[in-house]
């Protein structure tokens, strides 16, 4: 969200820092990761909490792959409200559950400069090779079939409620992510742009 000047805060990229140097929460996380399984809520609730009384958040931010729970979207209330702050706009990007299971197993990150790819919907110009910085590209240990099918069981069960919880605070915004990554990221900037 380059165009906008805010942070793109992923809790997936905090957590694969935080597992990368082998800090006590990323151990615990990976334990939980590598099983498709959610990271328990307390532990990810301070490392939003952290990240959002930054500096460069003052002017907005957007957060990505957070809240996945009622429990989350209530701390991210208090949280927020301790800020003097809310939110504008909860945004669901809507794919079928098979199309998901592709996209998810077919994906591929840089371990460099943690860029991602997709074998076939976001290939790199050189099969395995990042086309930024030349890195080494790889398949997380969760994005394989069977891990993929425990996370999107998951997120049936944990994540889903909140599309009803925000529908009726009024922000809950649809957008169809079954298009083109650039059609998609256009649909969420006029969005944002209001
Ligand atoms: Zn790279």
């Amino acid at each position: 969200m380059n165009e906008f000047g805010i942070p793109h805060i992923s809790t997936g990229d905090a957590f694969r820092l935080a597992i990368k140097q082998g800090t006590p929460v990323g151990v615990k996380a990976k334990e939980y990761i590598d099983q498709g399984l959610l990271v328990p809520d307390d532990v990810t609730i301070g490392i939003v909490e952290e990240r959002l009384q930054q500096s460069d958040c003052e002017k907005g931010f957007l957060l990505d792959g957070f809240p996945r729970t009622l429990s989350q979207a209530e701390a991210l209330d208090d949280i927020l409200s301790r800020m003097n702050t809310s939110l504008d706009h909860v945004i669901n990007l809507k794919v079928d559950r098979d199309k998901l299971l592709a996209r998810l197993t077919g994906r591929r990150i840089c371990k460099s400069c943690g860029s991602t790819y997709h074998v076939i919907f976001n290939p790199p110009k050189q099969e395995g090779i990042c086309d930024k910085c030349g890195g080494e590209l790889y398949q997380r240990s969760d994005d394989n079939e069977e891990s993929v099918g425990i996370r999107l069981d998951e997120y049936i069960n944990k994540t889903a409620p909140l599309l009803t919880f925000y529908e009726n605070k009024g922000l809950l915004r649809q957008i169809d992510g079954d298009q083109e990554i650039d059609a998609v990221s256009a649909q969420i900037a006029s969005l944002l742009r209001g």
